[in-house]
């Protein structure tokens, strides 16, 4: 079954990079170490196989409403361009530190 619910999430750099322009991260974000043509693949295959069955977008904030900002509009960075967290990110599961982006998903297919 699938709905037509959007999820909001919060992404890390890599993976806002990957939703909006299709360009997967430049090296591997666990080491650090340039990514060969293998290591792109993979991370690419990981993402893919972890998301499988959802489409992401990177989400636009509301304009501010008079309403207060709540703490889960403070995590998923509805209040801010960016903020850094150490939360994982909520599409590719990286534990680093780092800036985290506003980002909404739904289920697609089956
Ligand atoms: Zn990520």
């Amino acid at each position: 079954m699938s709905t037509n619910e959007t999820h909001d999430a919060s992404v890390c750099g890599d993976c806002l990079m990957w939703i909006a322009n299709g360009e997967p991260p430049l090296s591997d974000p666990a080491t650090g170490a340039d990514f060969n043509e293998e290591g792109e693949a993979a991370w690419v295959d990981a993402w893919v196989t972890r998301n499988a069955g959802t489409y992401w977008v990177c989400s636009s904030r509301p304009t501010a409403d008079g309403e207060e900002w709540t703490d889960e509009d403070r995590y998923y960075g509805r209040d801010v361009e960016s903020c850094f967290s150490w939360s994982p990110c909520d599409a590719c599961g990286s534990t680093l530190g780092g800036d985290r982006h506003p980002a909404a998903w739904w289920e697609v297919g089956a």
